[in-house]
Parts: C-alpha cells; sequence; structure tokens
C-alpha cells in the first residue's frame, strides 16, 4: 500500500522538507507510487518573509508548482486545522473555506511558520499596520502609496514603528526614503520608533547596536526608547509616558509566536510556543513527526545554543526534517542537525547594512559591502532553487556545502 509524508507549509523549512524527502525517496528508488510526498499550503507559493519591509512588496512571492511538478512532489492547497497524532491524519479547509478534506499521513514535518503577535493594547487591532505576512505588507504599501491624496499635514507625513527589533529597525530604516519617493523628495518626514527595552535592538545585543544608531540617526529616525505605545488610535498614539504621536501611519513589529498547530502535539514548547525537538528535529514521543523552522526549537550545537525563528536557521532545518522522516519510513537512520555557524545581516535602508558572525555578534562588515551581500542573500541565496530535478536535490542535501553551514 502507498504510504505518504505530508509537510504541512510551503515556507523555507516546509519547501525544502518537502525537496529533501522526495530527495532521500529518490536515492533509494523509492517511486511516488510507494512513497508520496504531500506538500500543503494555502497557496503553491514561497513568500520571501525577510522582504516584506522592502519597497514593492506584493512581488515577494515565488511560484512553486513547477518546482513540484519536477520533484514528484503533489501540492494540496488548503489550510491544516487539525492534527490527530493517534490516527494519524490532518484535516484540511479549501481555500475557499467551503470544504473540508482528511489526509493520513505515515509521516508529517510540521514547518507552518509563525505569526505576529498582537497583544491586547486598545486600538491595536483596528489602527495598526504590519509586515509579517504578505497580504499585510501589500496592504501598508497601498496605504503609503495613498497618502499622497490625504491634506499634507505632519501627521500624513509621519509613520510610528512599534517595536524596535530586527524587523522595526529594518522597516524604519527603510521608509524615510519610502516615504519620499511618494509624498516628493522635498517632503518632510518623520519616522518614529517606539522600543520598550532601554536599547534600540535589545535582542541584537551591543555588538552591532553603534553601527545602528548611527545609520538611523543619518538617515533622521527618530527612538522613542524605554517607553512603549500604550493607546492607538485613528490619529496617532499614545506612548507609556504619556507623549502623544500624531500619525497617520503606524506599523506594529513586535513580537512573534509560533504557529498554532504547534498546540495541538503533545509535546513541551517553549516561550515562543515552539516544539523542543529532539537532535533530528523529531518530536519526542511521536516517532513519524517532525517539527521544523519557526516551529521547532532546536540545538545548533553542543554549546548551548538554539535556534532563532529565522530564515538562517528555517533554509538548514528544512532539509534535515525532510531527509529524517523519509529516512523514517525507509528504515534508515536519521541526520542529527547541526549548524555550528551564526550570523546576521541587518538592512539599513540607504545607509547601508550591517554583518555580524557568532552568538555575541562581532561587527565583520557594515556599509555599502554590507548592503551588497544583503541584497545577494534577500534576491538570491534564499530562492527556490531551479525547477529541474538535479538541481532542486542537489540542493537539497542537508549535508551538502553551503555557504550557511
Ligand atoms: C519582515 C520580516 C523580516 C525578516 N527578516 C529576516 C532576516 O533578515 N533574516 C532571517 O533569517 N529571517 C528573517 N525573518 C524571519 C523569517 O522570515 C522566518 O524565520 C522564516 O520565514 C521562517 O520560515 P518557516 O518556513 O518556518 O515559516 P514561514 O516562512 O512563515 O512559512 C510558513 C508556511 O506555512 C503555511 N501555513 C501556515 N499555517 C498553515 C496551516 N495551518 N496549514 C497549512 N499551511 C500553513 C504558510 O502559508 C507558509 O507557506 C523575517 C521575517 C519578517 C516577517
Amino acid at each position: 500500500m502507498q504510504k505518504r509524508i505530508v509537510v504541512i507549509g510551503a515556507g523555507f523549512a516546509g519547501m525544502w522538507s518537502a525537496l529533501a524527502a522526495a530527495r532521500l525517496l529518490d536515492q533509494h528508488d523509492v517511486s511516488c507510487d510507494e512513497i508520496e510526498v504531500v506538500m500543503i499550503a494555502p497557496e503553491p507559493m514561497l513568500v520571501v518573509r525577510p522582504r516584506l519591509y522592502e519597497d514593492v512588496p506584493g512581488k515577494m512571492a515565488v511560484p512553486l508548482l513547477g518546482l513540484f511538478d519536477a520533484t514528484g512532489i503533489r501540492f494540496v492547497a488548503g489550510t491544516v486545522d487539525r492534527i490527530d497524532t493517534v490516527a494519524r491524519e490532518v484535516g484540511i479547509v479549501s481555500p475557499s473555506g467551503e470544504s473540508r478534506a482528511t489526509l493520513s499521513y505515515d509521516g508529517l514535518v510540521l514547518a507552518s511558520g509563525s505569526r505576529l503577535v498582537r497583544p491586547d493594547i486598545p486600538g491595536l487591532l483596528e489602527h495598526t499596520f504590519s509586515i509579517d505576512q504578505i497580504e499585510e505588507a501589500v496592504e501598508l504599501d497601498q496605504h503609503l502609496h495613498a497618502l499622497v491624496q490625504q491634506p499634507k499635514s505632519e501627521a500624513r507625513n509621519t509613520v510610528v514603528v512599534a517595536g524596535g527589533g530586527f524587523t522595526g529597525i529594518e522597516i524604519a530604516a527603510e521608509l524615510p526614503s519610502r516615504l519620499r519617493r511618494i509624498l516628493g523628495p522635498a517632503a518632510s518626514v518623520r519616522v518614529i520608533v517606539v522600543e520598550k527595552a532601554a536599547d534600540i535592538g535589545p535582542d541584537l545585543g551591543p555588538g552591532p547596536r553603534p553601527v545602528i544608531e548611527t545609520a538611523l540617526s543619518e538617515l533622521g529616525v527618530e527612538c522613542r526608547l524605554g517607553v512603549s505605545a500604550a493607546r492607538f488610535d485613528a490619529q496617532g498614539v499614545v506612548l507609556s509616558n504619556g507623549e502623544r504621536i500624531d500619525a497617520q501611519t503606524v506599523v506594529w513589529t513586535a513580537g512573534v509566536r509560533a504557529s498554532n498547530l504547534t498546540q495541538q502535539l503533545p509535546a513541551e514548547r517553549d516561550r515562543l510556543g515552539r516544539v523542543l525537538v529532539e537532535d533530528d528535529l523529531r518530536v519526542p514521543s511521536l516517532a513519524e513527526v517532525f517539527a521544523t523552522g519557526d516551529t521547532a526549537c532546536a540545538a545548533t550545537d553542543d554549546e548551548g545554543h538554539t535556534t532563532m525563528m529565522s530564515c538562517q536557521h528555517a533554509l538548514e532545518m528544512g532539509r534535515f526534517a525532510g531527509n529524517n522522516v523519509a529516512a523514517t519510513l525507509l528504515g534508515q537512520p536519521t541526520l542529527p542537525y547541526r549548524q555550528t555557524r551564526y550570523g546576521t545581516g541587518l538592512d539599513l535602508g540607504p545607509w547601508g547594512a550591517v554583518h555580524t558572525t557568532g552568538w555575541d555578534r562581532q561587527i565583520i562588515m557594515q556599509g555599502a559591502e554590507s548592503k551588497a551581500r544583503k541584497q545577494w542573500v534577500n534576491s538570491i541565496y534564499i530562492y527556490p532553487p531551479l525547477a529541474d530535478r538535479t538541481t532542486a536535490f542537489e540542493a537539497a542535501d542537508p549535508l551538502g556545502k553551503r555557504g550557511g553551514k
């Protein structure tokens, strides 16, 4: 009887999981009639989330059907809303929401990613934009372009970015020039970052901070540190210290949490809702279930470091999870996931970028050179492989030679 590997989610981790599973089956001359790989996601598209702070966010999605056809992966359009680990099946809601289906599995990879957290702050849901999902980034972009039709005012030309972490810094650095392209080169624009912590980029640590501070200051981005957004309304935001900022645009960027589907697995989770997985990315106590990318927290080395919710880790974790779910069905040994090199590349808009290495984030590159590297990563390195079976399988090898390892 045909067996089935189901991968939930067509993001970085899911795409590489499906390819790596198909690759290992191919290497063992196992046909799709014996074990099929099925990818379930709302759309057969890879949304390049790390680029959603850029201009024209609607372009940041890459079609995947050609790649899936070339590698024998079956795509099912829908959203998984139920995982039954006893019956070994998932419940799927069709894209229109009108019909439901059930699909059984012999091996499962959960790769449904993460979502921006929207805490219960008055007015947040009604009056803030975000760049977490592609449709949200497009909505912000359309709103920015519509500002030019509004009567001139300081509030029209002001954007508040709530959250001064990685994403908040990247969009804030981009916004002054983006606003001037829309409102005119002479427009007096204000971009203000509001960050609860005493420092900008609190999770990035002190290493890259001087560069971030210099870049934001030279770009004219203001920072309000040690205060949080207390209330949002149609005219702007009120901060925890009582200050009111009039702004027609507020972008919420603070906090991300793993997909809710992680709660359906009988497993321990961390404070971000990620499943604590074993070395081979298996969910403890579920021999045939793996979690990967933003849904999983895994050790990256033997020194106590664990994965971040990042593309850098999702790409590699995907390759290992897919390989290992297929290995389990084939009765082959699984591979322990390890990714000892760690680095960050933060875009700082027209100022450039900053790259760091190591968990203490020592700066290795900044300015224009760093920007060129960031653009290469964003527009080439993280994109899917060619829709060609040989190329795709070569790239899906978890032990292949790549810069990020
Ligand atoms: C603005 C922004 C900038 C970023 N910048 C960087 C950066 O510079 N560097 C970096 O390393 N990381 C960055 N990240 C983080 C990075 O994008 C994520 O860590 C990465 O996308 C995680 O990959 P993933 O495959 O686990 O999840 P995702 O990319 O979130 O993909 C999840 C997939 O699952 C699907 N899905 C979700 N729920 C279901 C369901 N119930 N049923 C079926 N399918 C489902 C989704 O449609 C999607 O296809 C950034 C993120 C954002 C938002």
